[in-house]
Parts: C-alpha cells; structure tokens; sequence
C-alpha cells in the first residue's frame, strides 16, 4: 500500500453537512441521534431514580488520543479525575481501529522538517521508540497498537486518573445550562456520575449534543485499517508495522456515511469484515505474501467525523494558511500528509504549522464543559489536519488543563484565563 493510500480523499469525501443544534427536549423529542435514523414511533421510559455511584471533580467522556491526554493533563494539575470508556482498552480509533500511523507531530519549514508537538504526546512517542514499538519509514511513526495500549494504560495509573471501563456515557443531567452528571450504562445497570468539570472527548460530541450545543454534522467515508501476519519484511504491499512481518493494511471504504446510525454502522460493520477477510486471501497470491494471515480485524471502525462543535471560535483552512496567530493559543498542530476535500488539494509543503486557540474547544453556552479531539470546533476544509492524531493529543491536553483552571479558579469554562491555562501546558511540556 502506498502512503497516500492512507492520506488521499477523493472530492466525493464527505456528504452533505447539517448545522445541527437541539435542545436535549427536542433530543428526546425527536428521538434521534443523527438525520438519517428513522423513527416508527415512540415509547416512553418511566421516570426514576438513578444511584449515583461516583463522583469526581473532571469527567473525561472517550479515551481516544484527545481524552486518555486530558486525563493525564487535568490529573497531574491535581484533580480527581474519573475517564470513562466504553471498550476494555484506552486509545480509541489509534489502537482500537488499528489508525497506527502517529500523523502531524511534525511541519515542513523552509528549514526542513521539524517537531512541533511536545507536550504528552511527545512523551507518549518518545517512549514508543525507547521500546522499538514504532517505526518511521516515511514521515510519521507507526506504532504497535498493543504497546500502545499498555503505556498509556501506566500514564494514566501514575497521574493518578481512575479510568472505568466498559461504561458507556449515555445521558446528562442538567441544571440549567450547567452539567450536572453523565448517566452511564454499563453491566452494573444505568447510574450517575456527578462531576465539576466534564470533558467531551467521544469523538463523537455526545456530551454536547445532549447539552443542546450547536454543531455540524459531517457524513464522511468509514473505512477500516487492519493488521495481517507473516508479510516479507521487503514487500511493499503494505505498511509494515514495528512487529516483524506484521504489515497494515486500509480501505477508505464506503463514502458518505453515517456514523451514528445504528442500523448503518451494523451493515457496515458486516461488509467491511467481509472485505478485510477477502482482501487478505487476495494478498496471498502476491510474492512475498504467500503465508500471509489475517491477523486482526479493528474492534473499532473507521469512522472519520461525525459531529464538529460550533465552539467560540473554529479555526479554518484560511487561519491555517494565513498563519493566524491568537492570544489564547494553547497547542501548535503539525502538518505531515497531503490533503483533498471538496476538489481542493494542499500539498504537505503548501500549509506551515498552525495554532489552535482554547475558544476552539469551548463550546457556545455550557459553562462547565470543554471538548477536544476529532469533535472540536474547526471549519469543514481543515478536516484532514485538524483530526489527526497528534493533534488529538494536543487537543486533548489543552482541554485537561483548561478543566483544572477552571476549577482551580471556580469560574466557567467561557471566563477562564487563557495566560494561566498556557502556562499549565508549559509547565507540562508544552510548547506554544
Ligand atoms: C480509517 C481511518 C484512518 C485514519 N488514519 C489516520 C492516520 O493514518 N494518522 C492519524 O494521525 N490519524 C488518522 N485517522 C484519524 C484519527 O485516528 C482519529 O481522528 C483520532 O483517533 C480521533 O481521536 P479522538 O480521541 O478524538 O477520538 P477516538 O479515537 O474516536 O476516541 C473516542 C473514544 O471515546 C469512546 N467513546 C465514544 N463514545 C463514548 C461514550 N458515549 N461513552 C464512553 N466512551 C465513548 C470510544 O470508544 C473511543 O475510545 C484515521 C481515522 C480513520 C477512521
């Protein structure tokens, strides 16, 4: 497989794009999650009193890259923090959908390339490497997802962060425009968590759909990536991975999806295990790739965006090329792959670094919640750089940290001092 394989998006990428926002009763109204699930009618769930079992002072929702960062970032700042995750392992679509190439922790200058990402996911990368869990045969390292898993399973345990697994966020409590707990489901049976400060980092903006915020919804392609054993070091079918004979492999899969459409994600769920299976017996008649085995199939799918916040302030393709630079920046994110959206193309060279000012992961009107990996607020043409991992991980940290301040100093999430949560994040190794 190419590099570009995994980097190209053709101009039929993503679907059409709903400025969303509904009050969590017009949620409940409608009874939907996303445009296309249709409703054949309604039941309706008796009131009734849920046990809190738990409570915290920052509730990070999804530990992807964006939230397993904020977690660390809050807890090292002091905070009691509770990280809830519906899977058994932390690091959502980068070790769960088999995502393994680390994108974006670097830009081109007119010097050469150069790292611009510190800060966790430095820390995260350079360990990786210690341990030879990642290997850089073009730009970006791609890492073994299991090592992946287990490190940053230690630096959660040593910030102190208590990480609950199997637990899916499935409701807020509200008062007012204030969160007052998450409502999980998990085998324990539906129950509460109260917390100060919530993260969103579901990658899907749960918590602020359910807050009533606005958003846009994306319907983009959803694909997979997965792992094959016993591939000739040499053979350029694939992208090896750090396991010796163990390659990559990616579809883009089906254009224009849903992602948050239960019957749609099972039928994709269904064809795209049959390709994977496929594609790998196809592979077998290569040369090199004769013993070839399917060796994994992702846990998770490859969904790309789904809702984007409508946060204080998006950033854009526009801010990207124009260098905007902004007061309360809090995170410089990389740029290392080529990108086509809508017919636009912009080539690795064409786009420097860019900042990501903390409005960006505000939202408009919840005082007490703070959003940040694929789901915080950026414009639809800088898609491809704003969801890459590394800048997950950078969003994610921010958000951590923004959430501790705002507790530290007892104000919302909208009056926080920018220069303080900068100089959180440097004090964790940020640079800005
Ligand atoms: C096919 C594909 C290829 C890609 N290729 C690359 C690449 O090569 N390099 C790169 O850098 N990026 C790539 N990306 C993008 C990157 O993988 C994602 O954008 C990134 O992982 C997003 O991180 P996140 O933390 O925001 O969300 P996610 O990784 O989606 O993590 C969200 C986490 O939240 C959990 N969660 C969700 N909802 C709930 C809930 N209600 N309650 C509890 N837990 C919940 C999920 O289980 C998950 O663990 C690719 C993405 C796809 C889909």
């Amino acid at each position: 497989m190419k590099r570009r394989d995994f980097l190209k998006i053709g101009s039929a990428a993503t679907g059409a794009m709903i400025v969303g926002g509904v009050t969590p009763a017009q949620g409940a109204e409608k009874a939907k999650l996303s445009t296309d699930l249709q409703v054949e009618g309604h039941v309706r769930e008796p009131a009734r009193k849920i046990p809190v079992v738990t409570s915290c002072d920052v509730l990070v929702a999804g530990a992807g890259p964006a939230g397993f960062a904020a977690a660390i970032a809050a807890a090292r700042e002091g905070s009691d923090v509770i990280l809830l995750e519906k899977n058994g392992f932390l690091g959502g679509l980068w070790t769960g959908g088999s995502v393994l190439p680390l994108n974006c922790m670097e830009a081109r200058t007119a010097n050469g390339w150069k790292q611009v990402v510190y800060g966790v996911a430095d820390e995260l990368a350079v360990k990786l490497k210690d341990m030879d869990m990642s290997i850089q045969p073009r730009r970006s390292p791609i890492v073994d997802p299991e090592a992946t898993k287990h490190l940053m399973r230690q630096m959660v345990n040593e910030a102190g962060v208590r990480v609950l697994y199997f637990v899916q966020a499935a409701a807020l409590t509200m008062s007012g425009d204030r969160i007052d707990s998450v409502i999980i489901e998990s085998k324990s049976g539906r129950c509460a968590i109260k917390a100060k400060y919530f993260i969103d980092t579901t990658g899907d903006g749960d918590l602020f759909f359910w807050a009533g915020e606005k958003f846009r919804f994306v319907k983009h392609h959803i694909g997979a990536m997965w792992r094959v054993g016993n591939l000739k070091e040499d053979n350029a079918h694939g992208s090896m991975t750090p396991i010796p004979g163990v390659g990559l492999m990616h579809t883009n899969g089906e254009y224009d999806q849903d992602g948050l459409d239960l019957f749609n994600m099972s039928r994709l769920n269904d064809s795209l295990r049959e390709y994977m299976w496929n594609k790998t017996q196809e592979l077998r008649s290569k040369k090199g790739c004769e013993d070839a085995f399917l060796l994994e199939t992702p846990p998770m799918l490859g969904v790309r965006v789904t809702r984007v916040l409508d946060s204080l302030r998006n950033v854009s393709m526009a801010d990207a090329l124009g260098k905007t630079t902004y007061d309360d920046v809090i995170g410089i994110a990389g740029v290392d792959i080529d990108a086509e959206l809508g017919g636009v193309k912009h080539k690795v060279g064409d786009r420097p670094e860019w900042q990501i000012p903390l409005r960006a992961l505000i939202p408009r009107k919840t005082p007490n919640l703070v959003v940040a990996g694929r789901c915080f607020g950026y414009e639809h043409d800088i898609t491809y750089d704003a969801r890459e991992i590394a800048t997950c991980l950078v969003t994610g940290q921010a958000a951590g940290a923004a959430a501790a301040m705002a507790l530290q100093g007892r104000t919302s999430i909208q009056n926080l001092d920018a220069k303080k949560v900068q100089s959180i994040l440097r004090k964790q190794g940020v640079r800005i």
